[in-house]
């Protein structure tokens, strides 16, 4: 059985009686004139079937019995001609282990079909401006049929509710997914290292990075490719990647490749001559311990923030230790959120189908405890902007990030994205060895 039919049973099991659950594929998006952005299916309709075509929806419906539709679009000889091939109708229900499937282009009347008789209709409230003008006429068309002794759906709930809380434990499936996405990820990673060199432009070690992504089997990234030269680094969502690199700097690159639907994210920085400077060097070691400390932290039962608290303390202490932040005491610091110049983002986000993947955070107002499945990014960062005239010049322009992905485990973590020298020494003799 595909994965995805466990997932479809484990949705329809959370849903009430009398209720149908209708997700959308999701439509081609226009670039420019009648060329298209690459064709990505929406997360949960990817979750929820592995299918990758545009135009379609599927439809779980929960009486007595639980059953799985599907609507695409049709073969089509002339379209197949000239946009690729489609699955079909006929094929669909083999391959996709659905119940039936039907034409897209009937979706209106099997709506009213499948809503007849249903007590709750789940959509996702972000797609309810496609949706509710669609089905209200539906179901009031419906409400008119009650001498005929058929019922209308009476309650349209958030699907994202029940969908999103399954989708922030990650299933075996899911968990391999995530493996493979990070260790491509890493792949480019080093690939990019092994190009790095003074005078070439952040564009370079992109391709380099996103060259690897494809030979690996990786459709799309996961997001925008940072790649930022020195200062750069102090943009945290920096994609121009048109600078020039020199030896004096550091890079920062944080990428991922998104591969079965999932999303690899790691953030590196290195050296480009191969040798941290001085402060530099002071710099990552701080941030290498903050993150070491919350990684530390990650297991079962321990709440969301605590890796951010941990990450925070290391390099508010730091900060202050060097200088850079004055102050009377460490509690004067984090209580007053001084190091906020420097460190202005949280520790990490889930992680899954999207890169800051579903899921709530917080459970009636408290920060939600870790549970094994979860799947979540450790990315403390300090970015000491090049105009902060408060500290030192020497330190001005530093900007330094490290991110791993990681898995919470029964009884702590697994870090998916393996492999990369780490820290300060095994980074230098790594780049001198390259
Ligand atoms: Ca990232």
């Amino acid at each position: 059985m595909q994965p995805f039919t466990l997932r479809r049973q484990k949705l329809l099991s959370a849903l009430p009686d009398n209720s149908i659950a209708l997700i959308a594929s999701g439509h081609e998006q226009i670039r420019n004139r009648d060329t298209h952005y690459p064709f990505r299916p929406h997360s949960d309709f990817q979750y929820l079937t592995g299918f990758n075509e545009p135009d379609a929806v599927l439809a779980l419906i929960k009486t007595n019995t639980m059953t799985c539709h599907l609507c695409l679009r049709p073969k089509d000889k002339e379209r197949e001609i000239w946009d690729g091939l489609r699955l079909g109708i006929e094929a669909a229900p083999d391959a996709l282990e659905m119940d039936s499937a039907h034409d897209i282009n009937d979706l209106q009347s099997l709506l009213s079909e499948w809503l007849a008789n249903k007590a709750y209709v789940f959509i996702s409230f972000d797609e309810s401006t496609t949706w509710i003008p669609r089905l209200l006429p539906i179901i009031q068309q419906l409400k008119r049929r009650v001498r005929q002794g058929i019922s209308a759906p009476h309650q349209f709930s958030d699907l994202d509710k029940l969908l999103h809380e399954q989708r922030l434990i990650k299933d075996e499936a899911a968990q391999a997914g995530l493996r493979k996405a990070a260790k491509v990820t890493v792949s480019g990673h080093l690939a990019a290292m092994r190009t790095a060199r003074s005078g070439i432009y952040e564009y370079e070690l992109q391709a380099s990075l996103e060259q690897t992504y494809k030979q690996l089997g990786s459709t799309h990234q996961a997001f925008s490719t940072i790649v930022a030269g020195g200062k750069n680094a102090c943009i945290l969502h920096y994609t121009e990647n048109n600078q020039l690199l020199c030896n004096a700097d550091l890079v920062l690159i944080d990428a991922g490749a998104e591969i079965d639907g999932y999303a690899g994210d790691c953030t590196n920085t290195f050296p480009i001559s191969g040798r941290f400077s001085n402060e530099q060097g002071i710099i990552y070691d701080l941030v290498l311990a903050a993150q070491q400390a919350a990684l530390a932290t990650i297991k079962p039962g321990v709440n969301y923030d605590v890796p951010h608290k941990a990450a925070v303390k290391v390099i508010a202490q730091g900060l202050w230790s060097l200088g850079l932040i004055n102050a009377t005491s460490l509690d004067e610091i984090i209580n007053n959120e001084l190091y906020k110049p420097f460190y202005m983002h949280q520790t990490g986000h889930w992680l899954g189908c999207d890169v800051h993947d579903v899921g709530e955070y917080k459970i009636n107002g408290s920060w939600r405890p870790l549970v094994e499945g979860m799947a979540l990014t450790v990315e403390p960062g300090i970015y000491i902007a090049p105009d902060m005239q408060q500290v030192d010049v020497k330190w001005r322009g530093i900007g330094i990030r490290i991110e791993d992905s990681v898995l919470v485990t029964e009884t702590g973590y697994e870090c998916l994205t393996i492999g990369l020298p780490r820290t300060r020494d095994e980074i230098e003799s790594w780049m001198q060895n390259r």
